[in-house]
């Protein structure tokens, strides 16, 4: 075992209070790209960049070229989920872990068993008619054609925050609760580039933090313990005890 990783083992092994922050890197071990990796196909495939297709004007101005979109590259039915995600929910199912918080909007940390998970920007898996507030599930987006709509007639949009809107303040105040009463934080799969990532975990206070992510950080010189690798590979090696 290498010694990033008995360090990380005995982080693990010897707190009760430990929070979980993550990024699209949680997910890209599930075969969930993140999407601000552009490739060439999507630039033949689509006229906007996403961080324009994922805003709320273009989202109200052209919901059909919205969803063409999000059916495409922002829902994955077939995603599974990987080491990252069990061994998150076997954390907090033996009462280690009190909290995940993420930025992902793929569902997968409940799809497996995850209780306590933080949604900063939303779920694909829910969507709601934005007259009368029926909510409508993934499969429902996915098989409707063109633009989704409510028994009522009204649009449907996806539970996803989108640029231009303000995250949900309830559940970034209990993110903030959470990461300031943490005595181990353990931050993976994302950068810390992109907002609110950064801003959050300048409320830690507790014992070790832990980065695990491909490249580095602005925060490394922050961190206890580093481990640039997969965090699916990473927690894969971690037994719970
Ligand atoms: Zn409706």
């Amino acid at each position: 075992m290498d010694q990033n990783i008995s360090l990380l083992q005995n982080i693990i092994t010897n707190s009760n209070q430990i929070v979980f922050f993550g990024g699209a890197g949680v997910s890209t071990e599930s075969g969930i790209p993140d999407f601000r990796s552009v490739d060439g196909l999507y630039h033949q495939k689509y006229a906007y960049p996403p961080e324009t297709i994922l805003s709320h004007t273009f989202f109200m101005d052209h919901p059909a070229e919205f969803y063409e979109f999000h059916r495409d590259k922002m829902i994955y039915r077939n995603a599974k989920p990987n080491d990252a995600h069990i061994k998150l929910a076997e954390l907090e199912n033996i009462g280690k872990l009190k909290a995940v918080i993420t930025q992902n909007i793929d569902g997968l940390h409940q799809a497996v068993g995850s209780k306590n998970v933080l949604e900063l920007h939303g779920s694909v898996h829910r969507n709601s008619c934005m007259r009368c507030g029926k909510q409508y599930d993934a499969n429902y987006i996915l098989n409707s054609l063109g633009v989704p709509t409510c028994a009522c007639g009204s649009l449907i949009k996806p539970d996803v925050v989108l640029y231009e809107e303000s995250l949900d303040q309830d559940i970034l105040k209990k993110a903030v609760q959470y990461i300031s009463e943490a005595e181990v934080l353990i931050v993976g799969g994302t950068s810390l580039n992109v907002y609110p990532a950064a801003g959050l975990i300048q409320y830690y206070h507790g014992k070790k933090m832990v980065l695990i992510n491909k490249s580095s950080t602005p925060y490394d010189a922050h961190a206890d313990l580093i481990i640039n690798s997969p965090i699916g590979e990473t927690f894969q090696k971690i037994v719970l005890k």
